[in-house]
């Protein structure tokens, strides 16, 4: 993505930052707010903390005509060494909680998804308990449609609100939504500032037991040690990434401060200062590797932000 002719982001940003209830940065680097704990810095970071001042940010940004990057709790991303050129709007956990009533729930976006699946548990509101241990927001999950054993933010959902980029209201229901595997491309030009969930009624003590297996299980199989940004790449159809990865002889190979996890060969930690350019060489070998032994072309789930050499 290229920035545009008529980007001015000293002039955005002085606009920005005379508005109320917005944080606004220049030159921001932005590897603290990633899970990767990598990445360069952006011309502009916001941060607005309602839902009107983001309505008002995406209409300042839209008018100067900036890229935008959207971002949630960041734990799904490899954000480039020479960051991003635009504006990154910056989500988090502002604009979170919740309010249930019966099995229905509509939650704010910035809402932590572990934080939802334990309140939906405590009180017996079963389908999101497999995807325990999914770190990052529900605005991420839903834009990643975020699942884990058998189960995927998709099947709970309702419906979904936001604002289109340039300020104008959202609003979906599931079924005019595309979910795929890991992916709703329909939310993709989509700032999600809310949904309403349907749970299904169970037993509180089974989902807890349930949830708390899925975790210790995590915590067994997952190098959790080191900042990742979880598997890399989707499951290829009839195939484990990790076990084709594990089969080509990468488990354990290094490029700068990344390595391809010894335990779990889908993960590419980083285990000493990585770089963005580390960890994008051992993603490049790892597609040129499985494709020769396999003929298998692993899609990348990370999201590259900005500029990459390839
Ligand atoms: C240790 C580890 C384990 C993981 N395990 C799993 C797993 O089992 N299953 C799984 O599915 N994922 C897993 N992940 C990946 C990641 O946690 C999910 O993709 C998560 O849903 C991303 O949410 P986020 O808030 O961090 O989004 P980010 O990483 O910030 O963003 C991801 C994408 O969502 C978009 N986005 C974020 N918020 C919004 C919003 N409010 N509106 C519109 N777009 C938005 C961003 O632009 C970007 O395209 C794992 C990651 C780690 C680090």
């Amino acid at each position: 993505m290229g920035v545009s002719k008529n980007l001015d982001t000293a002039q955005i940003a002085e606009r920005l930052a005379r508005m109320a209830a917005v944080e606004v940065k220049t030159n921001e680097i932005i590897a603290p707010y990633t899970s990767y704990k990598i990445g360069g810095p952006t011309a502009v970071w916001v941060a607005p903390q309602t839902e009107t001042s983001i309505r008002e940010v995406l209409a300042i940004v839209h008018s100067g005509n900036i890229p935008l990057f959207i971002m949630g709790l960041g734990s799904n991303l490899l954000v480039s060494d020479k960051g991003w050129p635009g504006v990154t709007l910056y989500l988090g956990v502002n604009l979170s909680g919740w309010r249930f009533g019966g099995s229905a729930a509509t939650v704010l976006a910035g809402t932590r998804l572990l934080d939802l699946i334990r309140y939906a548990v405590d009180h017996g509101h079963g389908g999101m308990e497999l995807m325990a241990g999914i770190p990052g927001s529900i605005g991420g999950a839903l834009r990643m449609n975020a699942g884990a054993f058998g189960q995927e933010i998709a099947q709970t959902i309702v419906k979904v609100q936001g604002f289109h980029l340039d300020g104008k209201s959202f609003a979906a229901e599931r079924k005019e939504i595309g979910f795929g595997y890991r992916q709703a491309p329909d939310l993709e030009r989509i700032v999600l500032t809310s949904a309403q969930f349907h749970f299904k009624p169970a037993d509180a003590k089974m989902l807890k037991q349930r949830m708390n297996d899925i975790l210790a299980l995590r915590a067994k199989k997952q190098p959790l040690d080191y900042p990742s940004c979880g598997s890399v790449f989707k499951r290829p159809p009839g195939y484990y990434a990790g076990a084709l990865i594990e089969e080509a002889g990468l488990k354990g190979e290094r490029a700068g401060g990344a390595m391809i996890s010894p335990r779990h060969a889908g993960f590419i930690l980083n285990t000493d200062n990585a770089k963005a350019a580390d960890v994008f060489r051992l993603i490049r070998k790892i597609e040129d590797r499985v494709w020769q032994r396999f003929g298998v072309k692993l899609e990348r789930e990370v999201k590259l932000i900005g500029e990459f050499d390839d």
